[in-house]
């Protein structure tokens, strides 16, 4: 596979706008600082990378299940789970221009002074680092009184270790099985976003896969593996993808193994999905402050013991950034430039564009129906009549959309549409009343094109 050339931030923060991926939030009112609304197709991608996790994580396995939990819960949850004494990250203030940066990422900051600089190159001089706590606090009833403060969750595991036996229970399960979970988790992160990619609401994705103990180092290699394969399998590149495994030191103290899936972002290598094993931290810290046995009962060797948990977690936000990004393309035709997402078909808001080649002689009555049938087989589509074909072909292109259908004279005298493909450009004839199954098997077959460097 080909190395592909790396594309600008700025470009891909145009094109979102340009097409209705993603929006500044509060736009007209200036926004506000990390936070960005989803346009028509930045939905339907989020959906479809949704989709494509849930598929792969609970509908096609026999051992994982799904759970919704609530994002305020008790506070305590927090306490025990240490969110709240050390969910937090080292803050510098600047004397000179008064802005907060991560002290450990400055070289990704900007000061706001201009030319803005790293931080401590304006000769402003950095405060100590202190400890800022990343969650968002609210509180519950009419008064903000003593005992009324509850947080916004800052990821979806501990909803899913607080039903562990609930689910357990109800379901008759035994591990090893997982819970998995997709839901909003809230961050007051300070350092500066780069777009989505850090956000102060997003959406999550996490499994907590329960484990016996002596199987845990097998079950920990597995979804490292299997984590990454799934990227893979959904059309990144190889060669911009990497597995780093945490250090002894980095690693959390009650952690046996953690790696994180990374990409290489125009703003260098950053943390995709994190795949760790938590051991039986979790469980133990909330059996015992809540004094409620979260063990498992083996009923033939008549045991108690705590899972072991294994922990794939990324962000929605995040995958779907990336796929953006990997997907994007400027290659240079004979006479133009196009941009194209190369994105693997499940994921594209839209699958199939339809377009009538003129908008006279019954083609657009003809070209409705093909839409309304492939609408009814629940393929995503989007008629369009507007302007030259070329034209309506590169703004698919644009957009993402694999397959484009135009209806023209013959298709009314012998039923065949034109097909032609985003990657490739070229052209195909397929009878409309096999267009459906064509294009679906199109999907299944699918495979990442080789791209110029
Ligand atoms: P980072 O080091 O980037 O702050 P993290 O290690 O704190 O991330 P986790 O707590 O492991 O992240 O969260 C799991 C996943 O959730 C991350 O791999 C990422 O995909 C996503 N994520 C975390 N924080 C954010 C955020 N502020 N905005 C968007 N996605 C996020």
């Amino acid at each position: 596979m080909t190395q592909t050339a790396t594309v600008s931030m700025d470009k891909i923060v145009s094109l979102c706008k340009r097409k209705g991926f993603v929006f500044q939030a509060s736009e007209i009112y200036g926004g506000i600082g990390n936070t960005y609304d989803y346009g028509p197709l930045g939905v339907e991608l989020l959906r479809r990378v949704k989709d494509a996790w849930w598929n792969r994580i609970v509908v096609e396995r026999d051992d994982v299940v799904g759970l919704d939990s609530a994002i305020i819960q008790n506070p305590k949850v927090w306490e025990v789970s240490g969110h709240v004494g050390g969910f937090s990250d080292p803050m510098v203030d600047c004397k000179k221009c008064k802005a907060r940066f991560r002290a450990d990422k400055l070289e990704d900051a900007r000061c706001p002074e201009k030319p803005s600089k790293i931080p401590g190159q304006c000769a402003g001089e950095l405060t100590e680092a202190r400890a800022f706590n990343l969650m968002f606090k609210t509180n519950i009833g009419p008064v903000e009184a003593t005992g009324s403060t509850a947080y916004l969750r800052p990821e979806t595991a501990q909803g899913i270790f607080l039903n562990f036996q609930n689910v357990m229970n109800s379901g008759r399960l035994k591990p090893p099985f997982g819970i998995a979970q997709i839901g909003k988790s809230f961050r007051n992160e300070i350092t500066p976003g780069n777009f989505v990619f850090r956000t102060r609401e997003f959406e999550q994705a996490e499994m907590e896969f329960f484990v016996p103990p002596a199987e845990s180092d097998r079950w920990y290699a597995y979804w490292r593996e299997q984590r990454y394969e799934w990227y893979l399998a959904l059309g990144l590149d190889e060669s911009k993808l990497r597995m780093r495994d945490h250090a002894a030191e980095e690693l959390a103290h009650y952690s046996t193994g953690t790696a994180d899936i990374e990409y290489e972002y125009p703003f260098g290598w950053g943390e995709l999905e994190g795949i760790a094993c938590r051991t039986d931290f979790d469980l133990s810290r909330h059996a015992e402050a809540s004094v409620v046995d979260l063990r498992y009962f083996d009923p033939e060797t008549k045991e108690r013991w705590f899972p072991y948990v294994i922990e794939p977690a990324g962000g929605i936000n995040r995958m779907a950034l990336t796929f953006l990004i990997d997907a994007y393309e400027e290659q240079p035709l004979e006479k133009e430039t196009r941009t194209v997402l190369h994105f693997h078909p499940e994921i594209a808001p839209i699958t199939v564009g339809v377009f009538p080649l003129v908008k006279k002689e019954g083609m657009p009555e003809r070209a409705r129906e093909i839409e309304a049938e492939l609408r009814r087989a629940r393929v995503a589509t989007f008629y369009d009549e507007k302007g030259a074909i070329g034209r309506r072909y590169r703004r698919q292109d644009e957009a993402g959309t694999p397959y484009c259908v135009t209806i023209d004279g013959e298709t009314l005298s012998d039923d065949v549409v034109t097909v032609r493909h985003r990657d490739s450009m070229q052209q195909e004839r397929v009878k409309s009343a096999e267009i459906r199954e064509y294009i679906l098997e199109q999907m299944r077959t699918w495979k990442r094109p080789q791209r110029e460097g």
